[in-house]
Protein backbone atom coordinates (compact mmCIF):
# COMPACT_ATOMS: atom_id res chain seq x y z
CA UNK A 1 0.00 0.00 0.00
CA UNK A 2 0.87 3.28 -0.54
CA UNK A 3 0.89 6.17 2.31
CA UNK A 4 -2.05 7.90 0.13
CA UNK A 5 -3.78 4.05 0.43
CA UNK A 6 -2.64 4.28 4.17
CA UNK A 7 -4.30 8.50 4.13
CA UNK A 8 -7.71 7.25 2.36
CA UNK A 9 -8.20 3.99 5.02
CA UNK A 10 -7.22 6.72 7.58
CA UNK A 11 -9.77 9.32 6.14
CA UNK A 12 -12.44 6.66 5.39
CA UNK A 13 -12.51 5.30 9.13
CA UNK A 14 -14.95 6.75 11.50
CA UNK A 15 -13.28 7.21 14.96
CA UNK A 16 -15.24 4.66 17.53
CA UNK A 17 -14.87 1.97 20.48
CA UNK A 18 -16.20 -0.65 18.36
CA UNK A 19 -14.01 -4.10 18.19
CA UNK A 20 -10.96 -3.74 15.57
CA UNK A 21 -9.47 -6.42 13.58
CA UNK A 22 -6.71 -5.91 16.56
CA UNK A 23 -8.61 -8.31 18.89
CA UNK A 24 -8.60 -10.57 16.26
CA UNK A 25 -4.73 -10.71 16.09
CA UNK A 26 -4.87 -10.72 19.80
CA UNK A 27 -7.41 -13.48 19.91
CA UNK A 28 -5.04 -15.56 17.13
CA UNK A 29 -8.33 -15.39 15.09
CA UNK A 30 -6.36 -14.22 12.15
CA UNK A 31 -2.94 -14.47 11.70
CA UNK A 32 0.20 -12.22 12.39
CA UNK A 33 3.72 -11.73 12.23
CA UNK A 34 4.38 -11.94 16.37
CA UNK A 35 7.74 -10.35 17.72
CA UNK A 36 6.63 -9.83 21.17
CA UNK A 37 4.23 -11.28 23.32
CA UNK A 38 4.05 -10.47 27.24
CA UNK A 39 0.29 -10.65 29.80
CA UNK A 40 -0.15 -7.13 29.07
CA UNK A 41 0.72 -6.10 25.39
CA UNK A 42 1.60 -7.80 21.83
CA UNK A 43 3.77 -6.94 19.48
CA UNK A 44 3.81 -7.75 15.14
CA UNK A 45 5.17 -6.92 11.96
CA UNK A 46 3.09 -4.22 10.07
CA UNK A 47 1.07 -5.77 7.32
CA UNK A 48 2.02 -2.57 4.98
CA UNK A 49 5.84 -1.98 6.27
CA UNK A 50 6.72 1.64 5.61
CA UNK A 51 10.31 1.06 6.50
CA UNK A 52 12.42 -2.18 6.57
CA UNK A 53 11.70 -2.33 10.09
CA UNK A 54 7.95 -1.76 10.98
CA UNK A 55 6.03 -3.27 13.96
CA UNK A 56 2.29 -2.71 15.79
CA UNK A 57 2.82 -2.30 19.40
CA UNK A 58 -1.01 -2.59 21.20
CA UNK A 59 -2.20 -3.20 24.76
CA UNK A 60 -4.37 -6.88 25.10
CA UNK A 61 -7.23 -5.19 26.82
CA UNK A 62 -7.83 -1.80 25.04
CA UNK A 63 -9.88 -0.28 28.14
CA UNK A 64 -11.52 2.37 26.00
CA UNK A 65 -7.88 3.70 24.94
CA UNK A 66 -9.06 4.03 21.09
CA UNK A 67 -6.81 6.65 20.72
CA UNK A 68 -4.21 8.21 22.42
CA UNK A 69 -6.39 11.53 23.44
CA UNK A 70 -8.91 8.94 24.89
CA UNK A 71 -6.40 8.36 27.47
CA UNK A 72 -7.07 8.31 30.94
CA UNK A 73 -5.38 8.26 34.38
CA UNK A 74 -5.65 4.90 34.62
CA UNK A 75 -4.20 4.20 31.17
CA UNK A 76 -0.58 5.72 32.35
CA UNK A 77 1.05 2.12 33.39
CA UNK A 78 -0.03 0.79 29.93
CA UNK A 79 1.23 3.85 28.14
CA UNK A 80 4.47 3.25 29.62
CA UNK A 81 4.52 -0.31 29.40
CA UNK A 82 4.18 0.10 25.17
CA UNK A 83 7.17 2.60 24.98
CA UNK A 84 9.12 0.11 27.19
CA UNK A 85 8.43 -2.74 25.07
CA UNK A 86 9.31 -0.46 21.78
CA UNK A 87 12.67 -0.21 23.06
CA UNK A 88 13.09 -3.85 23.35
CA UNK A 89 12.03 -4.82 20.33
CA UNK A 90 13.85 -2.26 18.98
CA UNK A 91 16.94 -3.66 20.39
CA UNK A 92 15.30 -7.25 19.49
CA UNK A 93 14.77 -6.20 15.78
CA UNK A 94 18.51 -4.82 16.27
CA UNK A 95 17.90 -0.92 15.70
CA UNK A 96 20.97 -0.08 17.17
CA UNK A 97 21.83 3.28 15.46
CA UNK A 98 17.90 4.52 16.10
CA UNK A 99 14.45 4.25 15.24
CA UNK A 100 11.16 6.37 15.19
CA UNK A 101 8.18 5.67 17.28
CA UNK A 102 4.73 7.16 16.42
CA UNK A 103 1.53 7.56 17.30
CA UNK A 104 -1.04 8.59 15.16
CA UNK A 105 -4.02 10.29 16.47
CA UNK A 106 -7.77 10.52 14.96
CA UNK A 107 -8.19 11.66 11.51
CA UNK A 108 -5.95 14.59 10.89
CA UNK A 109 -3.05 11.86 12.60
CA UNK A 110 -4.22 9.23 9.70
CA UNK A 111 -5.36 6.72 12.51
CA UNK A 112 -6.99 3.89 11.02
CA UNK A 113 -7.50 1.50 13.58
CA UNK A 114 -9.00 2.35 16.59
CA UNK A 115 -7.23 0.57 19.24
CA UNK A 116 -4.21 2.41 20.39
CA UNK A 117 -0.58 1.26 19.36
CA UNK A 118 3.00 2.59 18.96
CA UNK A 119 4.41 2.13 15.54
CA UNK A 120 8.46 1.22 15.69
CA UNK A 121 9.66 1.57 12.51
CA UNK A 122 13.88 1.57 11.60
CA UNK A 123 16.13 0.34 8.97
CA UNK A 124 16.11 3.17 7.36
CA UNK A 125 17.45 7.12 7.54
CA UNK A 126 14.18 8.84 8.88
CA UNK A 127 12.87 12.25 7.52
CA UNK A 128 11.61 15.39 9.20
CA UNK A 129 9.30 16.78 9.13
CA UNK A 130 7.01 13.74 8.43
CA UNK A 131 4.22 13.42 5.66
P1 LIG B 1 -2.71 3.67 11.99
O1 LIG B 1 -2.79 4.22 10.60
O2 LIG B 1 -1.78 4.41 12.90
O3 LIG B 1 -4.08 3.47 12.59
O4 LIG B 1 -2.01 2.26 11.85
C1 LIG B 1 -2.68 1.06 11.63
C2 LIG B 1 -1.65 0.11 11.09
O5 LIG B 1 -2.12 -1.22 11.20
C3 LIG B 1 -1.31 0.36 9.61
O6 LIG B 1 0.08 0.64 9.47
C4 LIG B 1 -1.71 -0.97 8.95
O7 LIG B 1 -0.83 -1.33 7.90
C5 LIG B 1 -1.65 -1.94 10.10
N1 LIG B 1 -2.49 -3.11 9.95
C6 LIG B 1 -3.80 -3.14 9.61
N2 LIG B 1 -4.25 -4.40 9.56
C7 LIG B 1 -3.20 -5.18 9.91
C8 LIG B 1 -3.03 -6.60 10.05
N3 LIG B 1 -4.02 -7.47 9.83
N4 LIG B 1 -1.80 -7.06 10.42
C9 LIG B 1 -0.78 -6.20 10.62
N5 LIG B 1 -0.89 -4.86 10.53
C10 LIG B 1 -2.08 -4.37 10.15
Amino acid sequence: ATSSDEKAAALSTTPSDSPTIFDKIISKEIPSNIVYEDEKALAFRDISPQAPTHIIIIPKVKDGLTRLSNAEERHVEILGHLLYIAKLVAKQESLDNGFRIVINDGPLGCQSVYHLHVHLLGGRQMNWPPG
